[in-house]
């Protein structure tokens, strides 16, 4: 790993043929041509990591996960020009089996037909480092394997989340740290936490996968996207503010962008990055949000006090919302008043089982049930609903 350098520019290019291994490798090697070539950074007998998005065991057509044949593509690049090792790592979701997501992506036949290794990072050994200028995070563990490598390549898929509006590359890495660090750094902030590890992780090369993105109910259940696009670019944060304004998104509504940037990680300036390639004007499809409005569930009981939210606790309180809804199961929610936001205020004269949900509104944890996090998991909100019942 390098450090964050200061070259913004960002290629996109078609990618249409996306179960064609062959023409996807050609998409890829003009990419990278368009920022310079990967030669301009890969040394003969570097060790090379890849790291795609495995969060679950999924087909790559359903949006979930990385498309294997970019993984392929990026693979076989990296070996032609003299890659000593090719390693393709990750770390599935809290929960979900790392091997089984390999499986299920088709990778373990593609990386014994290429030479290529896989590695799972919840297996890993791990070396605590310091993180410089940390502002929630100060030492972190990391897989030794990751730490030694020469190169890190990193292929998130463009999709929305239910955290941020979306997640991609600067939230990827996130896949190296353990299970317990995940869900830490909820508690720590979310997007600083992200942050703060992408200062110690941070990848040289970021090809956003857009061959098959998510929309709506991301990063799981949401429905494919065929774009049939990547965004390639040595820097993170210039990668995904142009992936996220091919998915509609403007990038300032992304905490983390805007923290990266902030903290010297990348550009997320539009007018600064040098887009090549397609025209990024040309390729905008705006992805389906969850986007609700909360007041239409009082009739049903349902009471959500949001003021001055963040898109993390909003994120959240609509997926769990929507996720509910589509299974029928929303009677959960009924007779609960949930209050979020960073302006939040005690709601006055409230019948009914009251719920403080995030850091914001930790001063009223005593006024009623409280769960802590910023954001919370969803999963975690959940659960303590559920108990709450
Ligand atoms: S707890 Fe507050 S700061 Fe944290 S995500 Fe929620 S609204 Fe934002």
């Amino acid at each position: 790993m390098n450090l964050p350098i200061a070259n913004s520019t960002v290629s996109i290019v078609k990618c249409e043929s996306i179960h064609d291994s062959h023409r996807v490798k050609k998409s890829l090697e003009k990419a990278l041509d368009l920022i310079g070539g990967i030669e301009t950074f890969i040394c003969r007998g570097d060790t090379v990591i890849v790291k795609p998005n495995l969060i679950k065991p999924a087909h790559y057509k359903t949006g979930t996960i990385t498309n294997p044949f970019l993984v392929e593509a990026a693979c076989r690049i990296v070996k032609e020009k003299g890659a000593k090792k090719v390693i393709v790592a990750d770390g599935a979701a809290v929960g979900y089996d790392t091997e089984k997501a390999f499986d299920e992506a088709g990778l373990r036949e593609i990386t014994k037909k290429i030479d290529v290794e896989l590695f799972d990072f919840k297996k890993a050994e791990r070396i605590g480092v310091p993180v410089p200028y940390g502002r929630v995070l100060h030492r972190i563990k990391l897989p030794r394997v990751f730490l030694e490598a020469d190169i890190v390549i990193n292929i998130p898929v463009m999709k929305t989340h239910d955290v941020f509006p979306a997640t991609l590359g600067i939230k990827n890495i996130k896949g190296v740290i353990r299970e317990e660090d995940k869900k830490r750094f909820h508690k720590w902030g979310l997007s600083r936490a992200i942050v703060d590890l992408n200062k110690v992780a941070f990848p040289d090369l970021t090809i956003v996968d857009g061959t098959v993105g998510m929309e709506g109910l991301g990063p799981t259940h949401g429905e494919p996207v065929n774009l049939g696009v990547i965004v390639v670019s040595r820097d993170v944060v210039a990668a995904d503010t142009v992936a996220s304004t091919i998915m509609g998104i403007d990038p300032s509504e992304i905490e983390y962008i805007k923290l990266a940037e902030k903290e010297g990680l990348g550009c997320a300036d539009l007018s600064r990055i040098e887009v090549v390639g397609e025209r990024l004007e040309n390729l905008i499809r705006p992805f389906k949000r969850v986007k609700l409005d909360f007041k239409k569930y009082e009739d049903k009981g349902i009471f959500i006090h949001e003021r001055g939210a963040c898109s993390g606790c909003r994120h959240n309180m609509e997926s769990i919302i929507t996720s509910l809804e589509k299974k029928g199961e929303l009677e959960y929610l009924k007779g609960f008043h949930i209050v979020f936001g960073q302006l939040s205020k005690m709601p006055e004269r409230v019948r009914g089982k009251l719920v403080f949900i995030g850091l914001c509104t930790r001063e009223y944890k005593n006024k009623g049930y409280y769960i802590p996090g910023c954001p919370p998991h969803p999963e975690d909100i959940m659960n303590e609903l559920k108990k709450i019942k």
